[in-house]
């Protein structure tokens, strides 16, 4: 059996078959916000996000989620980090209602959803899979989503999921892609740590950025989500896909605002 969200492949069962998924730096966590750190250094030198619009952009069905590659050089510096990221795909994590599906949680709250943008160190390496399992490989982007109005840009995905419900299968988007629609307003305030893909193989090549600040999807985008499968003949639909926090341990948590 493939690992999954079940009760027989969930997350208690990953570290079985990927040893490092039981490890002292893995994703997501519950972030104390009291016990993160202000560094007025993370303050001082603010993130750069340039997201470049996609002119057509495929959609995948992984079996655990949606996933939209990029393809444009779009990219990632400033903050916490000492090179440039370059944005290789989003994808998605959520639950069967709206009270939980994220996998970070902020003081214990869970949110509806989160959004990964996932980066991969293009100053040292000369691909995300070079880059995927190095200490400084990658950046994920996470932002919390919370229903409320539909989010115009996340259409491209959630208007196109019916061609993507089976698991493997994928389709050529040929509409203009924003991939910044779904970061907040506010990108100045986020918790940075170091941690790991939250789904096999659980690498701990992953710098964190956690925005404060949610956004909004409407009920029925989050529905389309749930409407995915995760196997190839819709046999179980893919209505969670969120690992639970695991340990902080020593893990320094630090913030960017106070
Ligand atoms: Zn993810």
């Amino acid at each position: 059996m493939s690992w999954g969200y079940g009760k027989d492949n969930g997350p208690d069962t990953w570290s079985k078959t990927f040893k490092v998924a039981a490890g002292s730096k893995q994703s997501p966590i519950d972030i104390k916000t009291h016990d993160a750190t202000f560094d007025p250094n993370l303050a001082s030198k603010p993130l750069v996000i340039q997201y470049h619009p996609e002119k057509e952009v495929g959609i995948f069905n992984i079996g655990w989620t949606f996933r939209a590659d990029m393809k444009e050089k779009s990219t990632l510096e400033g903050g916490p980090l000492d090179s440039v990221y370059r944005l290789e795909q989003f994808h998605g994590h959520w639950g069967s209602g709206a009270d939980h599906g994220s996998e970070h949680l902020v003081d214990g709250k869970s949110f509806s959803g989160e959004i990964h943008y996932v980066h991969w160190n293009q100053n040292k390496y000369k691909s995300y899979a070079e880059a995927a399992d190095k200490d400084d490989g990658l950046v994920i982007i996470a932002v919390f989503l919370k229903v409320g109005k539909e989010n115009a840009g996340f259409k491209v995905v959630t208007e196109n999921i019916e061609k993507i419900k089976l698991k493997d299968t994928s389709t050529l988007v040929k509409v203009d892609c924003h991939p910044d629609c779904l970061l907040p307003n506010d990108r100045s305030k986020y918790w940075t740590y170091p941690g790991s893909l939250t789904t096999p193989p659980c690498h701990e090549s992953v710098t964190w950025i956690v925005f404060q600040e949610a956004v909004e999807v409407s009920e029925q985008q989050i529905a389309a989500l749930r409407g995915l499968s995760s196997d190839k003949s819709n046999v179980v639909p893919l209505v969670t896909n969120h690992r639970p926090p695991v340990p902080v341990g020593s893990r320094a948590v630090r913030a960017s605002f106070k």
